[in-house]
Protein backbone atom coordinates (compact mmCIF):
# COMPACT_ATOMS: atom_id res chain seq x y z
CA UNK A 1 0.00 0.00 0.00
CA UNK A 2 1.47 3.30 -0.47
CA UNK A 3 1.80 5.80 2.29
CA UNK A 4 -0.80 8.45 2.88
CA UNK A 5 0.89 12.42 2.06
CA UNK A 6 -0.37 14.25 4.66
CA UNK A 7 1.32 17.79 3.18
CA UNK A 8 -0.44 20.06 2.51
CA UNK A 9 -0.47 21.52 -1.47
CA UNK A 10 1.46 24.89 -1.96
CA UNK A 11 0.09 26.93 -4.90
CA UNK A 12 1.74 29.53 -6.31
CA UNK A 13 -0.47 31.43 -9.31
CA UNK A 14 0.76 32.42 -12.34
CA UNK A 15 1.16 36.64 -12.61
CA UNK A 16 0.97 35.69 -16.39
CA UNK A 17 -2.25 34.44 -17.32
CA UNK A 18 -2.98 33.22 -20.72
CA UNK A 19 -5.95 33.81 -22.91
CA UNK A 20 -8.37 31.39 -22.73
CA UNK A 21 -9.29 30.10 -26.12
CA UNK A 22 -13.41 29.93 -27.50
CA UNK A 23 -14.61 26.59 -27.29
CA UNK A 24 -14.96 26.28 -30.81
CA UNK A 25 -11.35 27.66 -31.16
CA UNK A 26 -10.20 24.64 -29.24
CA UNK A 27 -8.61 21.01 -30.78
CA UNK A 28 -7.13 17.93 -29.09
CA UNK A 29 -3.80 18.77 -26.48
CA UNK A 30 -1.51 21.16 -28.24
CA UNK A 31 -2.78 24.18 -25.45
CA UNK A 32 -2.05 23.58 -21.65
CA UNK A 33 -3.88 25.61 -18.87
CA UNK A 34 -1.75 28.25 -16.97
CA UNK A 35 -1.08 25.84 -14.05
CA UNK A 36 0.44 22.10 -13.47
CA UNK A 37 1.00 20.07 -10.47
CA UNK A 38 4.29 18.26 -9.62
CA UNK A 39 5.72 16.66 -6.98
CA UNK A 40 8.90 14.95 -6.08
CA UNK A 41 10.09 11.25 -4.86
CA UNK A 42 13.06 10.10 -3.77
CA UNK A 43 13.96 6.08 -2.27
CA UNK A 44 13.85 6.47 1.66
CA UNK A 45 12.26 9.67 1.79
CA UNK A 46 9.02 8.50 -0.46
CA UNK A 47 6.19 11.55 -1.99
CA UNK A 48 7.19 15.17 -0.99
CA UNK A 49 6.78 18.85 -1.38
CA UNK A 50 3.45 18.88 -3.76
CA UNK A 51 2.64 22.06 -5.72
CA UNK A 52 0.52 23.79 -8.25
CA UNK A 53 3.19 25.94 -10.44
CA UNK A 54 2.83 28.26 -13.41
CA UNK A 55 2.72 25.68 -16.36
CA UNK A 56 6.47 25.86 -17.42
CA UNK A 57 9.10 23.21 -19.33
CA UNK A 58 10.60 20.98 -17.07
CA UNK A 59 14.35 20.86 -16.08
CA UNK A 60 15.79 17.21 -16.87
CA UNK A 61 19.12 16.38 -16.63
CA UNK A 62 19.97 14.42 -20.11
CA UNK A 63 21.47 11.83 -17.73
CA UNK A 64 17.81 10.65 -16.59
CA UNK A 65 16.77 7.37 -16.88
CA UNK A 66 13.09 8.37 -18.36
CA UNK A 67 14.94 9.58 -20.79
CA UNK A 68 16.82 6.64 -22.04
CA UNK A 69 14.13 3.70 -20.75
CA UNK A 70 10.80 4.87 -20.57
CA UNK A 71 10.05 4.27 -17.00
CA UNK A 72 7.34 6.71 -17.29
CA UNK A 73 3.34 5.93 -16.73
CA UNK A 74 0.36 8.14 -17.34
CA UNK A 75 -3.46 8.69 -16.82
CA UNK A 76 -5.99 10.28 -18.89
CA UNK A 77 -9.12 11.63 -17.96
CA UNK A 78 -11.60 14.76 -18.36
CA UNK A 79 -13.24 17.23 -16.18
CA UNK A 80 -16.63 18.65 -17.50
CA UNK A 81 -19.11 21.44 -16.68
CA UNK A 82 -22.15 20.20 -16.29
CA UNK A 83 -26.08 22.43 -16.96
CA UNK A 84 -25.74 24.07 -13.47
CA UNK A 85 -21.94 25.03 -14.24
CA UNK A 86 -20.33 22.64 -11.91
CA UNK A 87 -17.36 20.36 -12.70
CA UNK A 88 -17.29 16.73 -12.61
CA UNK A 89 -14.65 14.47 -12.95
CA UNK A 90 -15.51 11.21 -14.32
CA UNK A 91 -14.85 8.20 -11.94
CA UNK A 92 -10.99 9.64 -11.15
CA UNK A 93 -10.66 6.53 -8.43
CA UNK A 94 -10.37 3.99 -11.20
CA UNK A 95 -7.64 6.46 -12.64
CA UNK A 96 -6.02 6.30 -9.83
CA UNK A 97 -6.42 2.69 -9.19
CA UNK A 98 -4.63 2.24 -12.91
CA UNK A 99 -2.36 4.27 -12.47
CA UNK A 100 -0.71 2.30 -9.10
CA UNK A 101 -1.38 -0.86 -11.39
CA UNK A 102 0.96 0.73 -14.05
CA UNK A 103 3.28 1.83 -11.44
CA UNK A 104 3.74 -1.49 -10.11
CA UNK A 105 4.38 -3.22 -13.97
CA UNK A 106 7.04 -0.34 -14.01
CA UNK A 107 8.34 -0.98 -11.01
CA UNK A 108 7.64 2.81 -9.71
CA UNK A 109 6.41 4.33 -6.65
CA UNK A 110 2.30 3.62 -6.07
CA UNK A 111 0.77 7.46 -5.06
CA UNK A 112 -1.89 7.30 -2.42
CA UNK A 113 -5.41 7.26 -4.69
CA UNK A 114 -6.79 9.73 -2.20
CA UNK A 115 -4.08 12.14 -2.77
CA UNK A 116 -4.03 11.30 -6.29
CA UNK A 117 -7.62 12.73 -6.63
CA UNK A 118 -7.03 15.54 -4.29
CA UNK A 119 -4.03 16.67 -6.30
CA UNK A 120 -6.31 16.50 -9.81
CA UNK A 121 -9.18 18.21 -8.21
CA UNK A 122 -6.88 21.17 -6.93
CA UNK A 123 -5.37 21.80 -10.29
CA UNK A 124 -8.45 22.01 -11.92
CA UNK A 125 -10.30 24.41 -9.13
CA UNK A 126 -7.03 26.86 -9.65
CA UNK A 127 -7.44 26.35 -13.68
CA UNK A 128 -11.30 26.14 -13.23
CA UNK A 129 -11.91 28.67 -16.29
CA UNK A 130 -10.29 26.34 -18.49
CA UNK A 131 -12.99 23.83 -18.21
CA UNK A 132 -14.90 25.00 -21.62
CA UNK A 133 -18.86 24.25 -21.05
CA UNK A 134 -19.93 23.77 -24.45
CA UNK A 135 -21.05 20.14 -25.76
CA UNK A 136 -18.56 17.76 -26.34
CA UNK A 137 -15.57 20.08 -24.72
CA UNK A 138 -14.31 19.26 -21.77
CA UNK A 139 -10.63 19.84 -20.23
CA UNK A 140 -8.20 16.82 -20.84
CA UNK A 141 -6.39 16.15 -17.45
CA UNK A 142 -2.93 14.19 -18.25
CA UNK A 143 -1.19 12.93 -14.62
CA UNK A 144 1.82 11.06 -15.44
CA UNK A 145 5.37 10.22 -13.48
CA UNK A 146 9.17 10.38 -15.23
CA UNK A 147 12.19 8.72 -13.71
CA UNK A 148 14.42 11.35 -12.94
CA UNK A 149 17.40 9.54 -11.62
CA UNK A 150 20.15 10.38 -13.25
CA UNK A 151 22.30 7.08 -13.76
CA UNK A 152 22.39 5.37 -17.31
CA UNK A 153 22.61 1.81 -15.67
CA UNK A 154 19.45 0.07 -16.56
CA UNK A 155 17.53 -0.46 -13.05
CA UNK A 156 14.40 1.19 -11.53
CA UNK A 157 15.51 4.62 -10.59
CA UNK A 158 15.36 6.27 -6.95
CA UNK A 159 13.94 9.41 -7.83
CA UNK A 160 10.57 10.52 -9.13
CA UNK A 161 8.35 13.28 -10.59
CA UNK A 162 4.63 13.24 -10.14
CA UNK A 163 2.87 15.94 -12.80
CA UNK A 164 -0.57 16.74 -13.91
CA UNK A 165 -0.79 19.20 -17.08
CA UNK A 166 -4.51 19.71 -18.23
CA UNK A 167 -5.59 21.13 -21.71
CA UNK A 168 -9.10 21.96 -22.55
CA UNK A 169 -10.24 20.09 -25.84
CA UNK A 170 -12.96 21.15 -28.28
CA UNK A 171 -15.58 18.18 -29.14
CA UNK A 172 -14.52 15.09 -30.77
CA UNK A 173 -17.45 14.96 -32.95
CA UNK A 174 -18.23 18.43 -33.94
CA UNK A 175 -20.47 17.58 -36.77
CA UNK A 176 -22.66 14.02 -34.92
CA UNK A 177 -20.76 10.87 -34.51
CA UNK A 178 -19.15 9.23 -37.55
CA UNK A 179 -17.86 6.37 -38.11
CA UNK A 180 -14.05 5.45 -38.68
CA UNK A 181 -12.36 3.19 -41.07
CA UNK A 182 -10.30 0.92 -39.43
CA UNK A 183 -7.72 -1.76 -41.01
CA UNK A 184 -6.46 -5.08 -39.10
CA UNK A 185 -3.25 -5.29 -38.59
CA UNK A 186 -1.77 -8.24 -39.18
CA UNK A 187 2.41 -7.32 -39.14
CA UNK A 188 2.63 -5.29 -36.29
CA UNK A 189 1.54 -5.65 -33.04
CA UNK A 190 1.20 -3.40 -29.57
CA UNK A 191 1.39 -5.78 -27.17
CA UNK A 192 2.36 -9.46 -25.81
CA UNK A 193 1.60 -11.82 -23.14
CA UNK A 194 3.64 -10.78 -20.17
CA UNK A 195 4.30 -7.69 -21.72
CA UNK A 196 3.17 -3.91 -20.64
CA UNK A 197 -0.09 -4.04 -22.57
CA UNK A 198 -2.15 -3.85 -19.33
CA UNK A 199 -0.23 -0.97 -18.39
CA UNK A 200 -0.59 2.66 -19.66
CA UNK A 201 3.50 3.06 -19.79
CA UNK A 202 4.80 5.47 -22.99
CA UNK A 203 6.75 2.62 -24.99
CA UNK A 204 3.28 0.77 -25.91
CA UNK A 205 2.29 4.31 -27.65
CA UNK A 206 5.37 4.65 -28.90
CA UNK A 207 5.75 1.30 -30.83
CA UNK A 208 2.28 1.75 -32.45
CA UNK A 209 3.10 4.21 -34.52
CA UNK A 210 3.99 2.79 -37.29
CA UNK A 211 1.29 0.66 -37.81
CA UNK A 212 -1.02 3.63 -37.69
CA UNK A 213 0.91 6.08 -39.69
CA UNK A 214 0.93 3.50 -42.82
CA UNK A 215 -2.59 2.86 -41.71
CA UNK A 216 -2.95 6.40 -42.45
CA UNK A 217 -1.84 6.24 -46.08
CA UNK A 218 -3.58 3.17 -47.05
CA UNK A 219 -6.43 5.81 -45.88
CA UNK A 220 -7.70 4.32 -42.67
CA UNK A 221 -8.08 6.14 -39.34
CA UNK A 222 -6.60 3.63 -37.25
CA UNK A 223 -5.99 -0.22 -36.92
CA UNK A 224 -7.38 -2.79 -35.12
CA UNK A 225 -5.20 -4.50 -33.22
CA UNK A 226 -4.51 -8.89 -32.89
CA UNK A 227 -2.67 -10.39 -30.30
CA UNK A 228 0.92 -10.56 -30.88
CA UNK A 229 1.22 -14.33 -30.74
CA UNK A 230 -0.91 -15.93 -33.44
CA UNK A 231 -2.40 -12.89 -34.79
CA UNK A 232 -5.53 -14.77 -34.15
CA UNK A 233 -7.86 -12.43 -31.67
CA UNK A 234 -8.89 -9.00 -32.13
CA UNK A 235 -7.66 -6.91 -28.90
CA UNK A 236 -8.11 -3.35 -29.15
CA UNK A 237 -8.75 -0.43 -31.41
CA UNK A 238 -6.07 2.06 -32.13
CA UNK A 239 -6.07 3.35 -28.46
CA UNK A 240 -9.31 2.06 -27.59
CA UNK A 241 -11.30 -0.77 -26.57
CA UNK A 242 -13.41 -2.60 -28.49
CA UNK A 243 -16.87 -3.76 -28.94
CA UNK A 244 -19.28 -5.70 -31.53
CA UNK A 245 -22.86 -6.23 -31.55
CA UNK A 246 -23.23 -10.15 -33.20
CA UNK A 247 -26.44 -10.69 -33.59
CA UNK A 248 -28.18 -10.36 -30.02
CA UNK A 249 -24.84 -10.73 -28.25
CA UNK A 250 -22.38 -7.47 -27.59
CA UNK A 251 -19.11 -8.94 -27.36
CA UNK A 252 -15.83 -7.40 -26.28
CA UNK A 253 -12.02 -9.11 -26.00
CA UNK A 254 -11.51 -10.14 -22.11
CA UNK A 255 -8.91 -8.69 -20.41
CA UNK A 256 -6.24 -11.09 -20.25
CA UNK A 257 -3.35 -8.75 -19.33
CA UNK A 258 -2.44 -7.56 -23.24
CA UNK A 259 -5.60 -5.32 -23.15
CA UNK A 260 -5.45 -1.62 -21.46
CA UNK A 261 -8.67 -2.02 -18.79
CA UNK A 262 -10.87 1.13 -20.05
CA UNK A 263 -12.61 3.23 -17.95
CA UNK A 264 -15.05 3.72 -20.48
CA UNK A 265 -14.99 -0.17 -21.09
CA UNK A 266 -15.69 -0.77 -17.92
CA UNK A 267 -18.83 1.70 -17.91
CA UNK A 268 -20.22 0.64 -21.42
CA UNK A 269 -20.40 -2.74 -19.99
CA UNK A 270 -22.17 -1.77 -16.95
CA UNK A 271 -24.72 0.48 -18.70
CA UNK A 272 -25.47 -2.24 -21.42
CA UNK A 273 -26.35 -5.11 -18.87
CA UNK A 274 -27.99 -3.19 -16.53
CA UNK A 275 -30.04 -2.56 -19.89
CA UNK A 276 -30.70 -5.89 -20.18
CA UNK A 277 -28.04 -6.85 -23.00
CA UNK A 278 -26.09 -9.82 -22.96
CA UNK A 279 -22.57 -8.57 -22.93
CA UNK A 280 -19.61 -11.44 -23.18
CA UNK A 281 -15.97 -10.91 -22.36
CA UNK A 282 -14.70 -13.46 -23.87
CA UNK A 283 -11.45 -14.37 -26.28
CA UNK A 284 -12.57 -13.04 -30.11
CA UNK A 285 -11.06 -14.67 -33.18
CA UNK A 286 -10.75 -12.19 -36.42
CA UNK A 287 -12.11 -15.09 -37.64
CA UNK A 288 -15.59 -15.09 -36.10
CA UNK A 289 -15.54 -11.59 -37.00
CA UNK A 290 -15.40 -12.57 -40.11
CA UNK A 291 -17.72 -15.06 -40.58
CA UNK A 292 -20.53 -13.47 -38.38
CA UNK A 293 -20.21 -10.35 -41.15
CA UNK A 294 -20.43 -13.06 -43.70
CA UNK A 295 -23.47 -14.48 -42.48
CA UNK A 296 -24.96 -11.13 -42.02
CA UNK A 297 -24.65 -10.87 -37.91
CA UNK A 298 -21.90 -8.38 -37.49
CA UNK A 299 -24.20 -5.55 -36.65
CA UNK A 300 -22.06 -2.55 -35.09
CA UNK A 301 -19.06 -2.19 -33.53
CA UNK A 302 -17.53 1.19 -31.74
CA UNK A 303 -14.27 2.10 -29.83
CA UNK A 304 -14.58 3.15 -26.26
CA UNK A 305 -11.53 5.87 -24.85
CA UNK A 306 -12.25 8.71 -22.52
CA UNK A 307 -10.94 11.33 -25.49
CA UNK A 308 -13.93 10.21 -27.92
CA UNK A 309 -15.82 8.31 -25.03
CA UNK A 310 -17.56 6.29 -28.28
CA UNK A 311 -15.88 6.13 -31.60
CA UNK A 312 -18.70 3.78 -33.81
CA UNK A 313 -17.06 1.65 -36.52
CA UNK A 314 -17.80 1.89 -40.28
CA UNK A 315 -15.25 -0.10 -41.72
CA UNK A 316 -13.18 -2.93 -41.15
CA UNK A 317 -10.96 -4.34 -43.83
CA UNK A 318 -9.31 -7.66 -43.03
CA UNK A 319 -6.85 -8.67 -45.78
CA UNK A 320 -8.92 -8.85 -48.71
CA UNK A 321 -12.28 -9.26 -46.75
CA UNK A 322 -13.97 -5.58 -46.69
CA UNK A 323 -16.49 -5.66 -43.71
CA UNK A 324 -18.97 -2.44 -43.98
CA UNK A 325 -21.12 -2.42 -40.65
CA UNK A 326 -24.34 -1.10 -40.60
CA UNK A 327 -23.65 0.55 -43.91
CA UNK A 328 -21.59 2.39 -42.38
CA UNK A 329 -24.25 3.91 -40.60
CA UNK A 330 -24.17 5.00 -36.77
CA UNK A 331 -26.00 1.86 -35.52
CA UNK A 332 -28.92 2.34 -32.81
CA UNK A 333 -27.13 0.99 -30.04
CA UNK A 334 -23.50 2.91 -30.68
CA UNK A 335 -25.60 6.12 -30.91
CA UNK A 336 -27.80 5.24 -27.23
CA UNK A 337 -24.86 4.25 -25.78
CA UNK A 338 -23.26 7.17 -26.63
CA UNK A 339 -25.79 9.48 -25.69
CA UNK A 340 -26.15 8.65 -21.97
CA UNK A 341 -22.80 8.01 -21.33
CA UNK A 342 -22.08 11.90 -22.50
CA UNK A 343 -25.09 12.17 -20.16
CA UNK A 344 -24.29 11.10 -17.01
CA UNK A 345 -20.49 12.65 -17.65
CA UNK A 346 -22.23 16.09 -18.13
CA UNK A 347 -24.95 15.89 -15.51
CA UNK A 348 -27.87 15.52 -18.08
CA UNK A 349 -28.84 11.81 -16.76
CA UNK A 350 -28.99 11.15 -13.44
CA UNK A 351 -25.87 9.13 -12.47
CA UNK A 352 -27.32 6.00 -10.27
CA UNK A 353 -23.72 4.49 -10.32
CA UNK A 354 -22.07 7.50 -8.47
CA UNK A 355 -19.27 7.38 -11.07
CA UNK A 356 -18.95 11.34 -11.43
CA UNK A 357 -16.73 13.21 -8.77
CA UNK A 358 -17.70 17.42 -8.36
N1 LIG B 1 -6.76 1.21 -24.72
C1 LIG B 1 -5.66 1.99 -24.76
C2 LIG B 1 -4.41 1.41 -25.32
C3 LIG B 1 -5.71 3.30 -24.29
O1 LIG B 1 -4.63 4.08 -24.32
C4 LIG B 1 -6.95 3.80 -23.79
C5 LIG B 1 -7.03 5.23 -23.33
N2 LIG B 1 -6.66 5.36 -21.98
C6 LIG B 1 -8.05 2.95 -23.75
C7 LIG B 1 -7.92 1.65 -24.22
C8 LIG B 1 -9.36 3.41 -23.19
O2 LIG B 1 -9.25 3.60 -21.81
P1 LIG B 1 -10.20 4.63 -21.06
O3 LIG B 1 -11.58 4.25 -21.38
O4 LIG B 1 -9.86 4.47 -19.62
O5 LIG B 1 -9.84 5.99 -21.58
Amino acid sequence: MPETIDEQITIEKTKDPKEIPADDDLDFGRLFSDHMFMMEYESGKGWHDPQIIPYQPLEIDPGSSFCHYCQVTFEGMKAYRNEDDEIMLFRPDKNAERLNNSNRRMCMPELDPEFFIKAVKTLVDVDSDWVPSSEGTSLYIRPFIVATEKYLGLKSSDSYKFLIIASPVGSYYPEGLKPTEIKVETEYVRSVKGGTGAAKTGGNYGRSLLAQNQAAEEGFDGVLWLDGRERKYVEEVGAMNVFFRIDDTIVTPSLEGTILPGITRDSVIKILEDRGEEVEERKLEIEELAQAYRNGYLQEAFGTGTAAVIAPIGRIQWEDLNMEINDREVGPLTSEIYDILTGIQRGRIKDKYDWTDK
